[in-house]
């Protein structure tokens, strides 16, 4: 039912039960699904997207590709690995200035390959068109992948994600009440979204916001809500979902996208220190700190097994060296 993909990753990522963590927070079991180990040059979530948009740009006969985002882009930096793979030239567009070192993800992203343009204060890939009418001038043919890889293309890596959540619940016999992850783009959630309903997951998401900025007009609710209601008619399924319907918890997300504040430091700490897992500064710092203010404040229901999404972003630690030491 689900598109073609092309193998970049290693399939299925751990799931794991936080055991330290979890006698911290009596009320609560705690779990751990690995994103971070999918592989593809230090792994992370955009890796599911991946396989089918590169899929995608092979089917379509393109030899280059076009993508966009911050300096830090995770989902750049697995772009221009998976080009490696598949042979396709990469341009990443990426906000601001172009720095004297290149370090992080940034740094990983050159060394991958991947011909970096920067483009100011254009940091969600406002200039891709343009880029890729030079481009196709000089003959290349382009494939164009949205900020964060987020189109229904991409979030099918995250519907054929719950396939294999679902597989991993039935053999370790665990039902999840609770799915915390960082959503920032919207491909995940939407994914998830439309993943639940066709394979029947009965858990509730709770997406933690990141940014709080609009992507090109729309807001993160509307960007999700559009590629549910295209792959409802794609999948064949119904959410039954109105825009209001679309949750996203924004009560972390006001020092602004990249900031690192003493919550993310915290949150990272306290994995790191009981549980030896490196999260990320910019998305699961952020959202982990989100799920654990929650589980604190008893938010949701005593004994729920819980579920955090780790997607990844380790690279990124090493820019913000300064704030988390
Ligand atoms: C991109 C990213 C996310 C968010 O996923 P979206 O599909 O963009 O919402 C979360 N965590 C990390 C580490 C990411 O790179």
């Amino acid at each position: 039912m689900l598109d073609k993909k092309f193998d970049l990753g290693f399939f299925p990522t751990p799931l794991q039960k936080l055991k330290n963590l979890t006698d911290k927070f009596e009320d609560y079991n705690l779990y751990i699904k690995r994103d971070d180990h999918t592989g593809l040059a230090s792994g992370g979530n955009k890796t599911r997207k991946l396989e089918y948009l590169i899929q995608k740009a092979i089917d379509e006969g393109c030899d280059s590709v076009i993508t966009a985002g911050a300096q830090q882009s995770n989902h750049c930096r697995q772009t221009a690995a998976a080009c490696s793979i598949a042979g396709l030239q990469c341009h990443l567009l990426l906000g601001g200035d172009e720095p004297k070192v290149f370090d992080g993800n940034l740094l990983l992203s050159s060394i991958l390959g991947a011909t970096i343009h920067f483009t100011g204060d254009n940091r969600k890939g406002e200039d891709k068109e343009i880029l890729k009418a030079k481009l196709e001038k000089e003959g290349r043919k382009c494939f164009v992948i949205p900020y964060g890889g987020s189109n229904l293309t991409g979030a099918l890596g995250f519907v054929n994600a719950v396939k294999e959540l679902k597989e991993q619940l039935e053999q370790q016999k665990l039902d999840i009440d609770y799915i915390f992850f960082a959503s920032s783009s919207g491909g995940m959630q939407a994914g998830l979204t439309l993943g639940k309903e066709l394979y029947g997951l009965s858990s509730e998401l709770i997406p933690i916001n990141i940014d709080k900025d609009e992507t090109n007009g729309l807001s993160l609710e509307e960007v999700v809500y559009d590629i549910v209601k295209e792959g409802e008619e794609k999948l064949q399924v119904n959410t039954n979902l109105n825009l209001s319907d679309i949750s996203l918890n924004r009560a972390y997300d006001k020092d602004g996208y990249g900031v690192v504040t003493n919550n993310e430091r915290e949150a990272i700490n306290e994995l790191a220190r009981t549980e030896g897992i490196l999260l990320d500064p910019v998305y699961t710092g952020r959202a982990f700190y989100g799920m654990l203010d929650v589980l604190r404040q008893k938010n949701i229901l005593k004994g729920a097994n819980v579920l955090f999404w780790n997607t990844g972003g380790l690279p990124a630690v090493f820019k913000y060296a300064e704030e988390l030491n």
